[in-house]
């Protein structure tokens, strides 16, 4: 177990345990999220070591995701996909002002981005750790997707957009895939950053239980502070930020189901609803973030 008692982003060790939350996906394990008084960076405590955090992916919502399109639920869950990949594309386009790019996905899970970006006219490669959702990627839509040691054998200055959807929260080492990023991106390169933000209306509501915490996954939980200052420290300014719609209302339906609460589906719309429209008042307490940043 690795263990912090120095706040891993201003060194600080004013630390104190927020909350203890559960593995609800794969063990029911509890991990401590602490948090620096000084910084106000979260962080989950005591979490596996890397060689050992395989198991903890050990669950089919992270590879296959079914692919039938059979029954109701199915059939929402892709209209919902479509829509968000190509929402992302608009941002992406309209961000960079490209309307072809060089792209490089970090974090492709089954690869769905960069076959989205590819069918598309763009070069896009994209990056998995996990061999099984590689392999799925190759098999069931004959994409290659590369292991991350494969980024250091790319050209640097070679990439217009780098592009993290819900991935920095996982990596053991933030850093060094931003100081890569860094490397490969072209002068006017795009950084597109997506993570969850606990400074959201459903995080203070769901406390413990809010799904977005998913211990011992996410290791870092950032707030729109703490992800600029990491990313200052990696040379990028923040440019702008962007509401993600769907994962509020996705997050507080499964905070539900962790309160164990009747009628999970319409509690978490309604808690979902007004934390969509707090976020309209403020974008910084939107339940998930996207951050595009340029070079400094
Ligand atoms: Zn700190």
């Amino acid at each position: 177990m690795l263990n912090h008692n120095k706040c891993p982003l201003c060194g600080s060790d004013e630390i104190f345990v927020l909350y203890e939350c559960e593995d609800f996906l794969v063990t029911g394990e509890k991990f401590p999220v602490s948090r620096c008084g000084s910084c106000n960076f979260t962080f989950t405590n005591n979490f596996p070591e890397e060689k050992d955090s395989v198991h903890y992916y050990d669950s089919d919502e992270y590879i296959s995701h079914s692919d039938t399109e059979k029954g109701l639920i199915n059939r929402v869950y892709h209209l919902v996909r479509k829509w968000m990949l190509s929402s992302k594309f608009r941002i992406l386009k309209k961000e960079s002002g490209l309307k072809k790019a060089s792209a490089l996905d970090i974090g492709s899970g089954t690869g769905y981005f960069p076959l989205y970006l590819q069918k598309r006219g763009w070069a896009c490669l994209g990056i998995e750790i996990s061999k099984d959702a590689r392999d799925y990627a190759q098999r069931k839509n004959d994409l290659t997707l590369q292991s991350p040691d494969y980024i250091e054998d790319l050209e640097s200055g070679s990439i217009d957009i780098i592009t993290m959807w819900h991935t920095l929260e996982h990596f053991y080492h933030p850093g060094k895939y931003l100081d890569a990023a860094f490397r490969l991106l072209k002068e006017n390169g795009l950084l597109v950053i997506a993570v969850p933000n606990h400074w959201s209306y459903d995080a203070k509501k769901y406390r413990e239980l809010w799904a977005a915490w998913d211990v011992p996954r996410h290791l870092w939980h950032y707030n729109p502070e703490t992800v600029r200052m990491l990313a200052a420290r990696h040379h990028f300014k923040l440019r702008s930020m962007k509401r993600l719609p769907f994962d509020t209302f996705y997050v507080s339906i499964l905070s539900e189901k962790h309160k164990k609460s009747s009628l999970p589906l319409v509690r978490g719309l309604i808690t979902g609803f007004i934390s969509w429209m707090n976020s309209l008042l403020s974008i910084r307490t939107t339940s998930s973030l996207l951050y595009i940043f340029s070079k400094y």
